[in-house]
């Protein structure tokens, strides 16, 4: 049994991250949960978001699943960690958000997202087929901002060669363990000449020691468009922090929504797989969310940790329950609650 560190979350954090342990568990899967408090909860406890006990217990597992964390719009919100982290760094760090907080004090410096159709989920598109790799440590998610005057805010913008070289061997590295072949580095270099000039030059130059990739680029802008009309076009896209959160979302909507896309943030030591969602306050609570973007992300854990086995049981169990479309929720166009299409997942994977 492998310790994977389980951290519910908030708003449909708690629902969708039970479906996921439990789907776990039935499909016996060598893991084993080691719950620690982040969010909402832990504020109100312990009066920190992010207490020490979660890094704790990732530096033990190497491995998490986490569940979306609330982050409030606007205002002057900063997660702070006082603690030395899991890599020795001590001092008072101030971060925008808890996700932000674990992937930079983590060194989780990629994220991956694979966008894909599944079965028996309607969209608009067929054969869509990408994988989104974001840059996770920089770019304006650093939170450097500051009001100027009354009138008047401005942030800060950070790409350096270093993150850049190191997210484009990564997303190498994957395409070539996947089978992959095309990647599209997306960028606004002709406004940004410098910052997103160097993030294109930099992926443009670690991609030319690779020739067996074929290699183009975008400006965002103009990839959205394409991404909304011929989505099957593109294989794998590389992008700065800022442009994969937004097509991240842009890309879930292709293929049927927030409820069906998972992810992974990696970094050297350890990794935290979640979705791409967020905690989803409008539905919370209410039986309503769809797990199955939870649920693919233990997928990907599984197949992070090599039980491949566990993993392949697992979607097989899913595909089946999406192909019938009795048991499915409201998003994908059923009338199922969460824990309902759980337990029709579970049933499932005892056929
Ligand atoms: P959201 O992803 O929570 O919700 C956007 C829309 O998608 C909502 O209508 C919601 O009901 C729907 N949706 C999301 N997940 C769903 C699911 N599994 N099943 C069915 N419908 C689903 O985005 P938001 O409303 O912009 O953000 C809410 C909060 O989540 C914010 O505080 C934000 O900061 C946080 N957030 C956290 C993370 C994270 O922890 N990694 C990621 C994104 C957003």
């Amino acid at each position: 049994m492998r310790a994977v560190t389980l951290i519910a979350g908030d708003g449909i954090g708690p629902e969708v991250t039970a479906a996921a342990r439990e789907i776990l568990v039935a499909a016996g899967a060598p893991v084993r949960f080691e719950e620690v408090v982040a969010g909402q909860r832990a504020e109100r406890e312990q009066g920190t978001p992010l207490p020490q006990a979660v890094f704790e217990s990732i530096e033990r597992t190497k491995l998490a699943l986490k569940g979306p964390t609330q982050t409030p719009f606007g205002g002057d919100y900063r997660v702070v960690i006082e603690c030395a982290g899991p890599d020795g760094k001590s001092g008072k760090r101030s971060y925008p958000s808890i996700a932000i907080a674990l992937r930079k004090e983590l060194n989780l410096f990629a994220a991956m997202r694979p966008v894909r159709n599944y079965p028996g989920v309607a969209t608009r598109f067929e054969h869509v087929d990408l994988i989104i790799f974001r840059e996770n440590s920089e770019d304006l998610y650093l939170g450097r901002e500051r009001m100027v005057d009354a009138r008047t805010a401005e942030a800060i913008k950070i790409i350096s060669v270093d993150a850049t070289e190191r997210v484009t061997q990564f997303a190498l590295d994957c395409m070539k363990r996947l089978g992959r072949r095309k990647l599209t580095i997306v960028h606004k270099a002709n406004v940004l000449k410098m910052t997103d000039g160097l993030f294109l030059r930099t992926a443009e130059d670690v991609a030319k020691a690779h020739p067996e990739f074929t290699v183009n680029q975008r400006v965002v802008d103009a990839l959205c468009m394409e991404l909304v009309m011929r989505p099957e076009e593109f294989d794998c896209l590389l992008l700065p922090n800022l442009y994969g959160d937004i097509v991240s979302d842009l890309a879930a909507g292709l293929v049927g929504g927030l409820g069906v896309t998972p992810g992974a943030n990696i970094g050297p030591a350890c990794a935290i797989f979640e979705a791409v969602h967020g905690s989803a306050p409008d539905i919370a609570g209410k039986d309503a969310a769809n797990p199955m973007a939870m649920i693919l992300s233990a997928v990907m854990l599984l197949r992070y940790m090599e039980e491949a086995a566990a993993a392949d049981r697992i979607e097989a169990a899913l595909t089946a329950v999406l192909r019938e479309k009795h048991s499915v929720t409201r998003d994908l166009g059923g009338t199922a609650g969460t824990r309902a299409m759980t337990g029709a997942i579970i049933e499932r994977l005892g056929a």
